[in-house]
């Protein structure tokens, strides 16, 4: 679990601010639910036999009796707030965001930690394939917007619930003569969840998995439909993707689309996946909601800080108010006021340093602007205004001042 401390925070401001912009146009509204739910909640719409939910949730006992969890991600709680508020009896579709902290007790890594941030949506009600091409390009739209281009996007369809179970007993045939050979986690999951042995990252699993069965044989017509508009609809808006037929994800939720984007560049290394959706038409239903098909995503927003690039920065501000002798620090008060009143960033240090010291750090602040206050110009009305980028100095009324640092801090901007 990391601390941001504000010299990263820039950075990360970009990133919340690039998300929240693209949402916006794409017609998405904030959600914002509790960070703790009901254990139950995840494992009913995660799955039990899914990593998450054998070994990586925080979970505890809330005095009483009342298991609850640390949200390991953002879906469970956005369904199980639209079912709690009925909202589908009040418009149609729904298009919801999120940004906040998630949880899971893994093994950290670059790239994978045990509190970390996501940036996702939701789409209800709308069943698609054209709500989840526009969701794929939206994903891809942000990240230009950040710099990130080196990007794939890969897609898959698990079809629906009946050519998923198809599938599982053809995996489960294909994968049983290659037991011994499996890792132990994919031997377990050859009797519980064999389509997460897809998603092992041990190599021996994946190259007795290269010879698996597609899933793309297995879909139904309306399936496969489904997928051929959807990937025409990608074609159409530009958006380059891979069709990859063994994604298939940790999550048991999802049926028919399922997309990643993986990021090459940066500083990745193994943990390259920056963002994962799919279609999840089934839950709604199963949390106890109408059937309302949907869609979604998150994206993993310290991924995106390893490949966007850029440095961390300290914070800087326009104008810094020093003072010549330490009797004048009410005036700087007042200053500092009234300079800020009009939305500038101003700082100063009236601690009772030296004059040189408190120069010297607002040069340190990135400061544009020192007005210095002295016992003769304040006798005479007046202010210094010093130019730091300018080198140069002039003495401004304290009336004008104001407006004056104004003009040039809007003038370097
Ligand atoms: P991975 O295969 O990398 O473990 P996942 O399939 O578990 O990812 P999701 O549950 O789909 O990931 O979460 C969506 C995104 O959230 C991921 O693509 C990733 O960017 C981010 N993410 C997931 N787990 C972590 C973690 N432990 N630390 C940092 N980011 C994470
Ligand atoms: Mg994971």
């Amino acid at each position: 679990m990391n601390d941001v401390l504000p010299e990263a925070i820039a950075r990360w401001h970009r990133v919340e601010r690039a998300f929240r912009e693209i949402s916006t146009r794409y017609g998405y509204t904030e959600v914002r639910t509790p960070i703790v739910e009901p254990t139950q909640l995840f494992v009913r719409s995660i799955g039990e036999t899914t990593d998450i939910v054998e070994k990586e949730m925080y979970t505890f006992v809330d005095k009483g009796d009342d298991m609850l969890t640390l949200r390991p991600e953002g879906t469970a709680s956005a369904v199980r707030a639209y079912v709690e508020h009925a909202v589908n009896g009040r418009e149609p579709i729904s298009k919801w965001s999120y940004v906040g902290p998630m949880f899971r007790r893994e093994r950290p890594a670059r790239g994978r930690y045990r509190q970390f941030w996501q940036a996702g949506v939701e789409c209800f009600g709308d069943a698609g394939p054209f709500v989840d091409a526009e969701m794929i390009d939206m994903v891809v739209t942000m990240l230009a917007s950040l710099g990130v281009q080196d990007l794939e996007v890969l897609v898959n369809s698990l079809g629906s619930g009946e050519t998923r179970a198809k599938y599982k007993d053809a995996l489960t045939a294909y994968l049983s003569p290659h037991r011994d050979r499996l890792s132990e986690d994919s031997q377990r999951r050859l009797g519980t969840n064999p389509l997460r042995i897809l998603d092992s990252k041990s190599e021996g699993d994946k190259e007795i998995c290269a010879g698996a069965p597609s899933l793309l044989e297995f879909l139904d017509d309306a399936d496969r439909t489904h997928f051929e508009e959807l990937q025409k609809s990608l074609d159409a808006l530009g958006t380059r993707y891979r069709v990859e037929p063994k994604l298939v994800r940790g999550l048991d939720y999802y049926s028919r689309t399922l997309f990643e984007v993986q990021g090459r560049g940066g500083e990745l290394g193994a943990q390259n996946t920056i963002c994962g959706g799919g279609r999840y038409d089934g839950l709604v239903k199963e949390l106890g909601g109408p059937d309302v098909p949907s869609i979604g995503f998150a994206a993993g927003i310290e991924r995106i800080l390893l490949v966007m690039g850029g440095e961390d920065r300290a914070p800087t501000i326009d104008v810094a108010v020093a003072v010549a002798d330490a009797a004048l620090r009410v005036d700087a008060s007042v200053l500092l006021r009234d300079l800020r009143a009009a939305g500038l960033v101003a700082d100063g240090d009236l601690r009772g340093q030296s004059l040189k010291s408190q120069l010297r750090r607002a040069d340190k602040l990135g400061a544009k602007v020192v007005l210095v206050l002295g016992p003769a110009e304040t006798e005479r009305g007046v202010v210094q205004m010093k130019d730091l980028a300018a080198h140069s100095s002039n003495e401004v009324p304290r009336a004008e001042v104001v407006a004056r640092v104004r003009d040039r801090v809007r003038e370097s901007a």
